[in-house]
């Protein structure tokens, strides 16, 4: 199995099974109810995991929630800690309504702040880190090999764009980022450190919640592409300034695009998770995110979503009519061991015939309720129910003609002794 890393810019081979594989996505500030373009780390993390352990290796996955943040202090004055506490409960319920259980570890920035205070304190003593008015910043200059990760080696005194800036004229070098911050008024968290009260920077919480609960070498590191700079050339210089090797293989997945009219007009940027479960299903919300190579961008619009949709009912229809045995697993382990080539995996199942084969290789990627029996949207159930209300009224005409119209939507209500049964028409 090999895949595509940022720092080496080349597919790394992963070391032979059982591993282990140990693994850090990054995971989202939580303030709101989290975007759909999140989904897309937390989906590639949870497949990246479940094919692994088919293929024999010990894979441990480690997701975390950034809940201490100026987006959050900003987003509830006075009552951020509440707001997270909310946002975070949203994530997972959003999440886990798709269908692919959850990371092994969800830790919590704010329950790892003693040992992002030492993480901090032995940067300090080694010269990586300096004290300044209650802040503590990380000194870019003593680490010549900052730049590895994302290629930007300028050292014409570009500015660290991570956070606020405030305060930056307590910063030896405007490429210097903040480790801790001071405390500040009208925040409503804040914790005792060395340097006073105050709160940990964003970018020393994931060196150290990976090193705590992955050890300081790991294998697979990943978040969206955005993430690159500053974030985690951030966390590599800090975990490498202390000589830890750290995360040995960088996968930035990439970005997720509005296109067409009313996405990248009206909708574009408030769709959340649970919109488009909502909207679409979990079903084509997950066979979207395989159409297109991790890596690269992925365009989400009403015209992508009907396609997805339209590709689920396929695969449906396919499990209700198999053809014969005698496809080749090899073929599907060749486009997934290959850095997990999503598309071609997908069109590897539109061409086989063999059912068994199809519904192990789609419980890989949370889809083999697609073999079992559909559950009716929520409308039809509505007027099922409004149907057997009538019936029980004995109001027959009325009864009849709710039958018509869920007949008209192409189902079938079925009466069983206790209630009803809704089939989709074959
Ligand atoms: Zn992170």
């Amino acid at each position: 199995m090999r895949l595509y890393s940022t720092l080496q810019r080349t597919k790394v081979d992963l070391p032979d099974p059982p591993g282990p594989i140990r693994m850090y996505f990054c995971g989202p500030t939580v303030y709101a109810r989290a975007h759909i373009g999140n989904a897309r780390p937390f989906v590639l993390g949870m497949w990246l995991r479940s094919w692994l352990r088919e293929r024999g290796y010990d894979v441990k996955l480690v997701h975390n929630i950034t809940d201490v943040n100026d987006k959050i202090y900003d987003a509830a004055p006075g009552e951020s800690a509440e707001l997270a506490e909310r946002a975070t409960q949203w994530y997972l319920e959003d999440t886990g309504d798709l269908g692919l259980g959850q990371p092994d570890e969800l830790p919590k920035a704010t329950e790892h702040v003693p040992g992002i205070v030492r993480f901090i304190e032995e940067l300090v003593e080694g010269g990586f880190a300096y004290p300044a008015g209650g802040d503590v910043y990380f000194r870019i200059a003593s680490f010549p090999a900052y730049g590895a990760l994302s290629g930007r080696l300028d050292t014409e005194g570009a500015r660290n764009p991570s956070e606020e800036e405030e305060q930056s004229e307590l910063k030896e070098d405007a490429r210097d980022f903040a480790l801790w911050k001071a405390h500040k008024e009208g925040e409503d968290t804040s914790w005792d450190s060395p340097w006073g009260r105050g709160r940990p920077g964003w970018h020393i919480e994931c060196s150290v919640m990976a090193e705590e609960l992955l050890g300081p070498v790991f294998e697979i590191h990943g978040g969206g592409l955005d993430l690159v700079f500053p974030h985690h050339e951030n966390e590599l210089a800090q975990s490498r300034a202390l000589g830890h090797d750290f995360a040995q293989i960088w996968t930035h997945n990439g970005m997720l695009r509005f296109t067409g009219e009313k996405m990248s007009k009206s909708l574009g940027n408030v769709v959340t998770i649970r919109d488009a479960i909502d909207t679409w299903g979990r079903e084509t919300v997950l066979l979207f995110f395989m159409t297109a190579h991790w890596s690269k961008p992925i365009d989400f619009s009403e015209e992508t979503m009907a396609q997805a949709a339209a590709q689920v009912e396929t695969l449906r229809n396919k499990l209700r009519y198999p053809g014969e045995e005698g496809d080749s697993w090899d073929e599907l382990v060749a486009a997934l061991d290959d850095d997990f080539n999503t598309p071609d995996a997908l069109a590897i199942l539109h061409r086989w015939q063999d059912r068994d084969l199809i519904v192990r290789a789609l419980g890989l990627f949370g889809l083999d309720s697609l073999a079992g029996e559909e559950s009716a949207p929520p409308e039809i159930v509505k007027l099922a129910e409004r149907r057997e209300a009538a019936r029980e009224a004995r109001e027959f005409a009325e009864s009849d003609q709710l039958r018509a119209e869920i007949d008209a939507h192409g189902w079938e209500v079925r009466d069983e002794p206790g209630g009803f049964r809704l089939v989709r028409k074959q």
